[in-house]
């Protein structure tokens, strides 16, 4: 077998190759582009584009694809093959600097929130030459953003690199305040932890709500649930490790460094977890991973689902966020340092990300929405809707004692001086407590948890940098004219805690009396997409995003259109399949068990004279639950009707909430009843015990 080392990246157009393939003169000068951004020019664009296509080709390429990341959350892509013909009726194979730099898909139908239809008809790729090109099913992809012909974000690649600069402007004035010239820039990394579940393929192709919606709608629970916790971190099964296998393979030939894997805690979920990268090229690579994990799992006889919540009433999944920022020169700036200079500065970025998430957790809280993830948020063993930060008893503790001017009672039993004491020593926090928080420090990164394992995980980190932008901000502007720079840092670091410190909670996030606490902390608690999706629009919010040039205020608006009109369409496909399910497939299938049986009772009776006391009940519970299966089938369908004559999306959203989806629920309940009183050769699909625990 060939080794890693040696197919690792095999697929990807990286600096070996460039170097490799391009001439000196060329490979610098798209390095410079690369790296500091310097445009390209076109002689070298064209001699890239040729080495690209040469590569491309003999590895089996023969097309090639702007692929781009629309706001919908998925990927695009549209192939166009490298022939050109030639005089003589054979073909050539081309690939232009122009087809390279720039491609114009004719996308006029992804959404754009009515930016288009103000501005500009098309849309254009744009290559973005930071992350890649690679090779996957004989196309060579070149990563791009996607944006209108006057300048406006259609993607979410072009915010995420823009909230990546303004965080570069923010923290590099503050660095410069602790004395540091040498720092040339700064950069956001992230590890995003990946949670999925395995189901069989057979059994997935018989369920309507899985195909048409990647959750099960309808499913009594099942005997055995995750109460054991036998499958957290258990033995990986045969054929599940087979899948794990070739997954990693596949990713590692994209370059994608997979690194941990394994069960998570309900049957039939499982956890990927790469090593973390430069913001951009995680959420490319995130991006990836997710196609990969699909495509392979069909390989495998099995489907991948990243739904937030699959199955009701077990575990859903969830993306966690490993963030945190770092320096070129290798400095990662929420480490804690062995100095009180670097110390003084790390609480100085401690201090701006406790800020910016108390003062913008419904940003935080909306970039992560999503009818799928609104299951998830406040549901079983997930974060609630809630957001505040973990920090551990030791940090809070130092906290504490700053704020107060008081001993910190760790190891050294004085008064903290910032700039001049070494910071105690605290160790990192792997609790319970920890674990349930959902954003929690963990000891150089802070883990934000609330992403749904569909997300893309640029809206959370346009959010979460542009937030810690604004603090840095307002901090720098305040250092920069301070007489006394020790007096001033020391003091703002105090009136930050005093003032953010609500946000800081370390006991047990999922419990109860949690909700009731942090509502009298006047922390928000925004429960669905439609609560909390409109806020985006809310004042203080664009005049953040728009003063750190991260939005234009007409690209926030659209993207609020866009979000509540995929949570409405999401939640209607949902529901006219439901009525569907119910009419064509678990109705008859009842009627026939309860007609079947009622003329078992009447033949039984022809023959003795016996009560079929059991055959009674069954066919009248039955016969009770077909009416109201039926009934709440027509109210559901009166429903989906009543929202199509809504035009105004904000109501739409409410209704969704409202009304759609707990009429999906009264549905629901009765089908799932009547599930437990079906012979199980009638029922007409796989239910949950089989399919939690069908992967052999
Ligand atoms: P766990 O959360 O299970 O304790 P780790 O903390 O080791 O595991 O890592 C989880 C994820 O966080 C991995 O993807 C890892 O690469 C990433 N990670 C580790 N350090 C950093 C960092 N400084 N910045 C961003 N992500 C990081
Ligand atoms: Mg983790």
């Amino acid at each position: 077998m060939e080794k890693i080392t040696e197919y690792f990246g095999s697929m990807v157009f990286d600096e070996r190759v460039m170097k490799a393939t391009l001439s000196e003169k060329v490979y610098k000068s798209l390095k410079r582009t690369i790296d500091r951004g310097v445009p390209l020019d076109s002689s070298v664009a064209d001699a890239v584009a040729a080495a690209m296509k040469d590569w491309a080709i003999e590895k089996g390429a023969t097309h090639y694809t702007h692929w781009f990341q629309p706001e919908t959350g998925a990927t695009a892509e549209k192939h166009d093959s490298f022939i050109s013909p030639a005089p003589d009726g054979r073909v050539i194979m081309e690939f232009s600097g122009k087809e390279l730099v720039k491609g114009e898909p004719d996308a006029s139908s992804f959404p754009s929130g009515g930016l288009r239809a103000t501005f500009e008809a098309r849309g254009y790729t744009a290559w973005d030459p930071t992350s890649y090109a690679f090779i996957k099913d004989g196309t060579l992809y070149i990563p791009t953003a996607f944006c209108s012909y006057t300048g406006e974000a259609l993607d979410k690649k072009v915010p995420l690199l823009r909230s990546m600069e303004a965080l570069n402007r923010q923290a590099l004035r503050i660095l410069k305040l602790f004395g540091n010239d040498t720092v040339r820039s700064i950069k956001t990394s992230v590890g995003p932890e990946q949670e999925y579940f395995l189901v069989d393929a057979e059994m997935y192709n018989k369920r309507k709500d899985l195909i048409m919606s990647g959750r099960t709608l309808f499913g009594a629970k099942p005997p055995k649930g995750q109460e054991m916790e036998d499958h957290y971190f258990g033995s990986i099964k045969t054929k599940v490790a087979e899948y794990m296998a070739d997954l990693d393979r596949e990713l590692w030939k994209l370059g994608i460094l997979a690194k941990t894997k394994h069960n998570e805690v309900a049957p039939a979920q499982h956890e990927l977890a790469p090593i973390y990268k430069t913001t951009n090229i995680a959420a490319d690579h995130n991006q990836l991973t997710m196609e990969v994990m699909k495509k392979v799992a069909e390989k495998h006889g099995l489907v991948c689902l990243l739904h937030e919540k699959p199955f009701a009433g077990v575990n859903g999944s969830g993306k966690h966020n490993n963030w945190s920022i770092s320096t070129d020169t290798g400095v990662n700036l929420l480490s804690p340092g062995e100095t009180p200079y670097e110390n003084a500065q790390f609480l100085l970025f401690l201090a701006a990300v406790i800020k910016a998430v108390d003062d913008y957790q419904d940003l935080l809280r909306l970039s992560v929405a999503t009818a799928g993830n609104d299951h998830r948020l406040g549901a079983n063993e997930a974060p609630p809707a809630v957001i505040s930060i973990f920090l551990g008893d030791e940090l809070t503790a130092i906290l504490e004692a700053i704020e107060t001017d008081s001993p910190y009672g760790g190891t050294v039993k004085e008064k903290m001086k910032l700039g001049v004491d070494v910071l105690p020593e605290f160790s990192k926090d792997t609790t319970d407590r920890n674990r349930t928080s959902p954003f929690a420090f963990t000891g150089n990164k802070f883990e934000f948890r609330m992403l749904g394992s569909s997300n893309s995980i640029s809206c959370a980190n346009i959010h979460l940098n542009a937030a810690v932008a604004e603090s840095l901000r307002q901090f720098a502007d305040e250092l920069e004219g301070a007489a006394d720079f020790n007096t001033a840092l020391h003091e703002l670091i105090r009136r930050t805690i005093k003032d953010h410190k609500r946000i800081i909670f370390n006991g047990n996030g999922y419990d109860d009396s949690w909700i009731a606490e942090a509502e009298k902390r006047g922390l928000s608690n925004l429960k669905t997409t439609a609560d909390c999706m409109p806020k985006i629009c809310d004042k203080k919010n664009v005049d953040m995003l728009t003063s750190h040039g991260v939005f234009t205020e007409a690209e926030i608006f659209s993207r609020c259109d866009i979000m509540l009109d995929n949570y409405v369409k999401q939640v209607r496909i949902e529901a006219n399949t439901m009525v569907d399910m119910a009419r064509r497939e678990i109705l008859p299938a009842v009627m026939k068990y309860a007609a079947d049986t009622a003329s078992a009772m009447a033949a039984k009776k022809n023959a003795a004279e016996v009560a079929c006391k059991y055959e009674a009940r069954t066919v009248a519970e039955l016969s009770a639950l077909t009416d109201s299966i039926d009934l709440a089938a027509a109210d559901l369908e009166a429903a989906v009707d009543k929202l199509d004559s809504i035009d105004n999306i904000l109501e739409a959203s409410a209704f969704v909430r409202d009304t759609l989806l707990p009429d999906m629920d009264a549905l629901r309940a009765p089908a799932d009843k009547a599930e437990t009183l079906t012979s199980e050769e009638y029922w007409p699909f796989p239910t949950y015990d089989k399919l939690l625990f069908g992967v052999r």
